[in-house]
């Protein structure tokens, strides 16, 4: 399990400023780990423009410290790795869990001084692993790498990809794999499940937790009177506006556990997600979510069913009375859907170049959406064909309930203070043009694990990278799949 530091190789000249302030925390939150020692590691992709953002310099180094460096056999000085101990919800049921295939590195400190969790995934077993193997397999890794950038491009707030380096060792699967480590960058990795852990060990310890994440998330309340209270109000906001983004994009997470819910209102564990394409809020493509429970419909439902997992675990710091503490709590649950309301109907008004309120909106929006769903039209496209003055000459629009309320919403515009052309500057800049369609994805990855060609791959990232620039040349990125029925997407892989 030791993984040398001694490679030859300094992964130390890429500029890292390392800190463990995590592992200063309780000793019940984490066990110390070592990455395992694996045969040949080899880069597959480095996240150069991230790397800038995060003061690093990854050409510092030759390929095969970068390799080293990323599979977990040179670590940088002053790393102290550990894997974190938490619980969850998962599917409604609890259990206890923690870092079964991932490794915290520590936190790098940026050029702008925040902090950022470097961790491996898939850098073998740890305490936590029960049956696992504590590896991971290369095409899941990429396909996280190829989400969460297309996610940060976007504007939605998510964990990184810095890397992904194979390992030369096979994971086994349904089928033999190629195992990979991918490594993530977040403001942290704390989860509602990390303090249904904390909270069942001892007070203590949640409190210590609390103090850290407030600390390192919303310093501004470390002197406010009633914190944790406020703590609650800021992590509820976070997830509202969050759901917000994820249902603007029609991006569906598929495992909303809440080990995988970040308190620092991030996207995080990209396992069975995918985007949307036609429309309908029953959408799932999570291979094990037979009853919808996390179908795009739903998420804010679930995402408020998680906070009341949340505050359930701040209760012995909310008050000493139990029935107080309960009272404070439900007030702030309470106010979830109005609060994720807002958000929504915020973003949802950009997205059709509204710049004022009016009392109709939310009938107009909806009135779109339910016809979406009656024709089965595309989420992305149809808004991205509304951004500009025109639309594209298709049967569907020419249907007399969508001419309808396109000359309500033209009237609409009409009444609104911004001149029309800027409604659609407006329109375009939050409407993407391209998002990552799951057929694309699995293409890119299967050139990538089958072929070993990564040219697919990078051609996509390059434009996901600019989600809201519609180029002539990117048409094909934007045509939804012919058919999609039984598209189904895997956790845990
Ligand atoms: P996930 O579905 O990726 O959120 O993972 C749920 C839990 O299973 C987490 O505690 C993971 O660390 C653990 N886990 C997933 N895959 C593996 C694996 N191959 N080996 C060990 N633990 C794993
Ligand atoms: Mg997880």
């Amino acid at each position: 399990m030791v993984a040398s530091t001694a490679t030859g190789a300094d992964p130390d000249s890429v500029g890292w400023r390392f800190d463990n302030t995590y592992a200063r925390l309780p000793d019940v939150l984490f066990i110390p780990t070592n990455p395992v020692a694996v045969r040949e590691p080899q880069v597959t992709i480095l996240n150069h423009s991230l790397a800038d953002k995060l003061g690093l310099d990854l050409e510092a180094i030759p390929p095969e410290a970068a390799a080293a460096l990323f599979a977990g056999q040179a670590l940088p000085i002053g790393s102290q790795p550990i894997a974190q101990a938490y619980a969850g919800h998962q599917y409604g049921g609890f259990t206890m869990l923690g870092d079964g295939r991932a490794i915290l590195l520590g936190e790098h400190r940026t050029p702008s001084g925040r902090l950022e969790d470097i961790q491996l995934k898939g850098s073998g077993r740890t305490r936590f692993s029960r049956g696992g193997d504590g590896r991971a397999a290369l095409g899941p890794m990429l396909r996280e790498y190829i989400i969460s950038e297309a996610m940060a491009a976007l504007g939605i707030p998510t964990t990184r990809s810095l890397a992904v380096v194979t390992t030369g060792e096979p994971v086994y699967r349904e089928s033999i794999r190629r195992g990979a480590v991918l490594t993530r960058v977040a403001a942290s990795h704390i989860r509602v499940g990390t303090f249904e852990y904390a909270t069942r060990r001892d007070e203590a310890t949640l409190r210590a937790l609390a103090d850290y994440a407030i600390a390192r998330h919303d310093a501004e309340l470390i002197d406010a009177p009633g914190k944790y209270l406020e703590f609650l109000r800021a992590v509820t906001d976070r997830q509202a506006s969050l759901v917000a983004r994820w249902q603007l994009v029609g991006f569906i997470h598929g495992v909303m556990n809440t080990d995988n819910v970040a308190i620092s209102g991030e996207t995080i564990d990209y396992g069975p997600c995918a985007f949307m394409n036609a429309y309908d809020p029953g959408t799932v493509f999570s291979s094990i979510d037979h009853g919808g429970r996390y179908a795009y419909g739903n998420q804010p439902n679930i995402v408020q069913w998680n906070l009341a997992r949340f505050a359930e675990t701040l209760l012995p710091l909310l008050d000493p009375a139990p029935e107080k503490a309960v009272a404070v709590a439900t007030e702030v649950l309470e106010n979830f859907p109005a609060v994720f309301e807002r958000y929504w109907l915020a973003g949802m008004r950009k997205k059709l170049g509204l710049r004022t309120d009016e009392a109709g909106d939310v009938e107009l929006i909806q009135a779109l959406l339910d016809w979406m769903q009656k024709s089965r039209a595309d989420f992305t496209n149809t808004f991205r064909d509304l951004s500009s003055e025109g639309l594209p000459a298709v049967d569907r629009y020419r249907e007399p309930d969508f001419q309808a309320w396109h000359d309500q919403w033209q009237n609409r515009l009409g009444r609104d203070i911004l001149p029309n052309g800027f409604s659609y500057d407006l329109m375009r800049s939050v409407n993407p043009a391209v998002i990552p369609r799951n057929h694309r994805v699995e293409e890119a990855l299967s050139a990538a694990e089958k072929r070993d060609d990564l040219s697919v791959l990078h051609r996509l990232l390059e434009v996901l990278a600019s989600p809201y620039e519609a180029r002539q040349e990117l048409a094909e990125y934007r045509e939804p799949p012919h058919e999609e029925n039984g598209y189904r997407t895997f956790c845990g892989t």
